[in-house]
């Protein structure tokens, strides 16, 4: 290591192996006092909360008194980033993935985000089920886990650059002793320093490009966390990655499944959506043709220049090559863009790789703001990556100054001169880099759209419209679809836990596109399932994309298509060979139903876990505006008359107000239906015998939901 390194804390340990999947302990880290140990894992702990995320929620449960709600900024807030049991499998496709979590600064209650790259399997392999980091560091620390050696350090590295691409490269270089492979990097950026939706990127080392490669934890600030703790990076060393690492209970049924699951994605990918060679572009164009695409801040769901943005245009753009974030994922959909050069920023001029975009890039950085340029979105998700923002929240929140600026809402007063018309790309690029350098209009725009609402309405916007058409709901910025449409989806943001991102209920492709959620009982049905499933990836360190983004052959014949059930039975097959545990598919929705029923009450204990806090702005709901309307007047009218209303002789404003009744009217029946599915009351609430049937009924989770039964 290079001489000008200081150590300021270090810990050793015996590594211990895996056993079924668990190290049976975390790594506990507090920067203010230099502390480093481990913790134990009890039985229970993995019986109700499997890992992965369940480990991360009860870990920042008990990281700060009850009595509590600490500021997302409070030293006592944990970074918490766990695999799960089933994490670093290589011979079953998409088993890579961390999870993090922790306060979040937009919403101020827990975030939960699944990221690739190699950091959480290697963490596992180094003898650690989770991280949990506390504290802040009086300057810039990196923590290294070396388990190799079982090394544990805080380290103080001076000179290292601030934004990510530069910083991953360098530490893979000053820990890799020769064998990149074996290092993984997470690390923010320089605009973490300043915005409210600072991302993390994790690395792993792409031989063939011979190139230090990210994924994100983009939702909810996790990244502005980290560099409030004063964290520079953390850095995890491991060698020796095998398809026995995780130590299954059988190993034999798990190469079977495995099997069993790869060969299917290799046979079917080139038929159905082809992601190993355009990852998930491949949405644009079938969300352009359903009007889905966000376009002009969620207007409207279809932009004439969707094309210059779609698979085909990626095709041409990405390089070729196996692109899997985590070993063996044979869907291998993290592709990237070589040699791109910059036109702007910091590096202007230099040529880079872009790892990425995806769908989300490509439609918040694209249409939503007006714009379709695949260069301008390649150099937007670039900026973004390496200043470690979140593509949709900079994508969204500038949607959202747009439309704003458009309407004559805000002017070059409030904007300091940029002009954001819808399609400026030079104007949305300028203002990514002043949200990264914390000045000008950007660093309003960075604290997110919740903050900006009470901003703005300072300089006199009207605060029900920012209501209406700020696309965020608990304080995050929604993810890239219009939802007006699909109720089904529209319950999916609004009751998503940690705010609307579709991992949790990405109901609006099985609505919309394959039209399998009829009726109203489906969809609040719907609404108990999917996020219940979903929720189990995170439990386990798994990508869903294996799971229904390629389906077999036959599926449209089963019963249930939309639940792809041939592939969850493999999925509790994959449990029970790497855990030892014998389950089947309702077990799996069990497990995480006490997690999410536990996340629920999380909520609650930080005042954000009733009703109220299920609303969202009516731009997902219904037209906002005249104009919004009437680009849909067939439509809408058509709604109208179906619903028995007289409409000739009415204004468009009039039934603009009718719809609106309608469809807030039939938001809040479909949030009390899945409220009765769910077991909550009509508060949003987790009944306590429901909490008691789930086995989660602690006595401080019992003192949190009492006084509202
Ligand atoms: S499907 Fe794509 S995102 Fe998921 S693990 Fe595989 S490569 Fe990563």
């Amino acid at each position: 290591m290079a001489p000008d390194v200081t150590r300021l804390a270090e810990y050793e340990y015996e590594v211990p192996g895996v056993e079924k999947g668990y190290t049976n302990q975390t790594l506990y880290v507090d920067l203010g006092g230099n502390e480093i140990r481990a913790k134990e894992v009890s039985e229970e702990m993995k019986e109700l909360f499997v890992g992965g995320r369940g480990f991360d929620m009860w870990l920042l449960w008990h990281a700060f008194p009850l009595d509590r709600r600490i500021a997302w900024d409070d030293p006592e807030n944990a970074l918490c980033i766990s695999s799960g049991p089933l994490g670093g499998t290589t011979n079953f496709p998409g088993s890579g993935k961390s999870i993090v979590a922790c306060i979040s600064p937009l919403t101020g209650i827990p975030i939960d985000s699944n990221v690739g790259g190699y950091f959480g399997p290697y963490l596992k392999f180094s003898g650690w089920d989770a991280l949990e980091v506390q504290g802040r560091a009086d300057n810039d620390v990196v923590v290294y886990i070396d388990g190799d050696e079982g090394r544990v350090q805080l380290l103080d590295i001076p000179g290292l650059p601030d934004d990510s691409h530069l910083l991953a490269d360098q530490l893979t270089e000053l820990f890799a002793d020769g064998d990149p492979k074996s290092v993984s990097v997470v690390s923010a950026g320089s605009g973490a320093d300043t915005c409210y939706f600072g991302c993390l990127n994790f690395s792993w080392y792409d031989p063939q490009r011979q190139a230090v490669r990210y994924k994100q934890a983009g939702r909810g600030g996790t990244g502005t966390v980290f560099r409030d703790k004063n964290i520079k990076a953390l850095v995890v060393k491991h060698t020796g990655v095998s398809p026995t690492s995780n130590n299954p209970a059988d190993p034999e049924l798990l190469k079977e499944i495995g099997k069993k699951h790869t060969k299917e994605i290799v046979q079917l990918d080139p038929k159905q959506n082809r992601m190993a060679v355009v990852g998930t572009t491949h949405l644009v164009p079938i969300m352009n043709e359903y009007d889905l695409l966000p376009t002009h801040n969620y207007r409207y769901g279809r932009h004439e220049g969707a094309d210059q943005v779609g698979e085909a245009k990626y095709e041409e753009l990405f390089d070729r090559g196996f692109d899997g974030c985590w070993r063996g994922c044979t869907v291998a959909c993290s592709h990237l863009i070589k040699n791109f050069e910059l036109t702007s920023g910091p590096y202007k001029g230099e040529t880079v790789y872009v790892d990425g975009p995806e769908y989300e890039t490509v439609a918040g950085c694209g249409p939503n703001c007006g714009i379709a340029d695949p260069y301008h979105i390649a150099e937007m998700n670039f900026y973004c990556d390496t200043y470690g923002l979140d593509t949709i929240s900079v994508a969204t929140a500038t949607a959202f100054v747009m439309e704003l600026y458009e309407m004559g809402e805000i002017d070059d007063d409030v904007t300091g001169g940029l002009q954001l018309t819808f399609g400026n790309q030079e104007a949305a690029l300028e203002l990514l880099h002043q949200m990264a350098q914390g000045r000008g209009f950007g660093k309003h725009v960075g604290k997110g759209i919740h903050y900006l609402k009470d901003y703005l309405a300072e300089r006199g916007v009207d605060p029900s419209l920012m209501q209406d058409i700020g696309m965020e709901a608990k304080g995050l910025e929604y993810s890239e679809y219009v939802t007006k449409e699909s109720l089904a989806q529209q319950g999916g943001y609004g009751l998503a836990l940690k705010g609307p991102q579709h991992d949790e209920a990405w109901l609006i492709f099985l609505d919309m596109v394959h039209g399998y959620l009829p009726s109203f009982e489906d969809k609040a049905e719907a609404l108990h399932w999917f996020p219940m499933w979903r929720t189990w990836f995170s439990l386990n360190g798994l990508c869903k994309l294996p799971w229904n983004d390629i389906v077999p052959e036959d599926n449209e014949e089963t019963e249930e298509p939309a639940k792809v059930m041939e592939h969850v039975r493999n999925y509790a097959t994959f449990f029970k060979a790497v855990t030892g545990r014998d389950v089947g598919p309702d077990d799996l929705i069990r497990q995480s139903e006490r997690v999410y029923n536990f996340q629920r009450v999380f909520n609650l204990r930080m005042g954000k876990g009733t009703r109220e806090h299920d609303s969202i702005p009516y731009r997902s709901v219904g037209p906002v505006t005249v104009d919004e309307y009437e680009s849909r007047m067939e439509r809408y009218d058509g709604q109208l008359e179906e619903l028995g209303h007289d409409i000739d002789g009415k204004t468009t404003e009039e039934k603009v107000a009718l719809l609106r009744e309608h469809r807030e009217q039939q938001y809040e029946t479909l949030i009390d239906a899945v409220y009765r599915r769910r077991g909550w009351n009509k508060n949003g609430v987790p009944a306590i015998d429901h909490l008691h049937e789930l086995g989660i009924d602690f006595p401080d989770v019992i003192e949190i939901v009492k006084p509202y039964q």
